[in-house]
């Protein structure tokens, strides 16, 4: 067999031009990790990284926490059969937690393996509570999948190739807290898009809006923070309207934000949170939580055969205490204000750095050529994240959404403060590499 005898690098090498989906990052080697732990990653070479992007690939725990692998472990060897009609005690033990930490009034849960498939299972929910009521809000430049539902809700594929997508989502603008429409304060910007919002929903849609979703900062979307009255806004626009509230907590979830939830966060009362991500410490897990009122899924609305997978409920049950035990929101708010001191100080010598955002450890700067015109800086965000490589920091940018210019710094929550400090005395260096403009 030839294939037998080559070397593992050409083993390693054919199997990536193997790949359907392509690595939209630029190092081939960088992407084959072997090994993670807490906050750092180790490559195939040996280098080591520390990992900014980790929110992005679902830990606020940190990798491989030995609760979270303890856990799994004794899972699987005791049942690992996915049957969605049994239950296993973790799942009923996760359930009982997530409902026991849930935003007021959110006492049912569903599980499933992705956040994609959590955002469909949570407009399923509210299509089966408000029968005849087809239509659904999205906002513009909203993320929540690629499922071709998910990607109906989300913003517009570049490629637009996928098309035609359901036509039962409509976008609705969104304010801008960092560029408002001209002449108008974030605030003022805020009430015109609500205004906005009811004309799309009373003139916009040829029939019933069953919900409205979006995320409660968007994480694909520029890490916009929304003014209180937005949230505020959409929850009596929502009620006035008989439409229900879907949060997608999948990126702001379990801590992120310095709350174990945005919700609580910015007292938005969501009739369903979806969650992901985080939850699984690592493990394929995802789910909703939905308020007490609302009408349970009737017997094979939302059957998966791996969709209550015991070995991720386990870990993901293991991954909550782990969140709850260690107060890994406090730890968030603790790390982002200090993110933040150190970041509003850069600002003040790198011309570059246009706006910094930090709720909690959701924390990103946005790069401007200019900081009157907040022209987008995305060549130079790029250089940050391949200059950041070179430092030994892998930090999250936008190359795929947004504008673009986006420097996302979202370690675990448990990262320790050196960490910490270390991203950003490389994300100091790197600015001034780039603003010197030295090779
Ligand atoms: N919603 C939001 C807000 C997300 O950020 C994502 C993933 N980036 C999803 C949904 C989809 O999650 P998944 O990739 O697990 O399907």
């Amino acid at each position: 067999d030839v294939r037998a005898a080559s070397s593992p690098d050409e083993t390693l090498a054919r199997g990536r031009r193997a790949l359907l989906h392509q690595s939209p990052q630029v190092s081939d080697e960088m992407l084959t990790l072997v090994q993670a732990r807490g906050s750092l990653v180790w490559d195939v070479n040996g280098r080591e990284y520390l990992d900014c992007t980790a929110q992005a690939w679902s830990n606020n725990l940190g990798a491989n926490d030995p609760r979270v692998v303890e856990a799994a472990v004794e899972q699987l060897r005791r049942i690992t059969h996915a049957r969605p009609t049994f239950h296993t005690p973790a799942l009923l033990e996760l359930a009982d937690l997530l409902v026991g930490i849930a935003p007021d009034g959110l006492e049912q849960v569903g599980f499933t393996l992705h956040g994609s498939m959590a955002v469909e299972m949570a407009l399923k929910l509210a299509l089966r509570n408000r029968p005849g009521a087809q239509h659904v809000l999205t906002l513009q430049d909203g993320y929540h999948g690629r499922s071709l539902s998910t990607m109906a809700a989300s913003w517009p594929h570049p490629d637009n190739v996928f098309g035609p997508l359901q036509p039962r989502f409509t976008r609705a603008p969104h304010p801008d807290t960092y560029r408002p429409r001209p002449g108008l304060d974030p605030e003022q910007d805020a009430e015109l898009c609500l205004r906005l919002l009811r004309d799309t929903i009373r003139k916009g849609v040829d029939g019933k809006v069953a919900a409205l979703i979006y995320e409660p900062i968007q994480g694909n979307g520029g890490h916009i923070e929304f003014p209180a009255l937005w949230h505020a806004g959409l929850r009596r626009i929502c009620d006035e309207e008989g439409i229900l509230l879907i949060l997608d907590e999948v990126q702001t979830g379990l801590g992120r934000t310095g709350s174990m939830w945005a919700a609580q966060h910015y007292g938005i009362q969501p009739d369903i949170l979806v969650f992901g991500k985080g939850v699984g410490g690592g493990f394929p897990l995802a789910g909703i939580l939905a308020h007490h009122d609302l009408q349970r899924f009737e017997p094979g609305d939302d059957q998966l055969t791996f969709g209550q997978f015991p070995v991720a409920i386990a870990a993901g049950l293991a991954t909550v205490r782990a969140i709850i035990e260690d107060r890994l929101p406090e730890r968030a708010t603790e790390h982002g204000a200090y993110a933040t001191e150190r970041l509003l100080e850069m600002q003040q010598r790198h011309p570059l750095i246009g706006d910094v955002r930090c709720p909690g450890l959701m924390v990103s700067i946005e790069l401007v050529t200019d900081r009157a015109t907040k022209e987008p800086a995305t060549k130079e965000a790029h250089q940050v994240y391949l200059r950041g490589l070179d430092h030994g920091v892998i930090f999250g940018e936008s190359r795929y959404a947004g504008l673009g210019n986006l420097i996302k710094i979202k370690p675990p929550l448990d990262v320790t403060h050196e960490q910490l400090s270390r991203a950003l005395d490389v994300l100091d260096t790197v600015l001034t590499e780039i603003e010197n403009g030295r090779d």
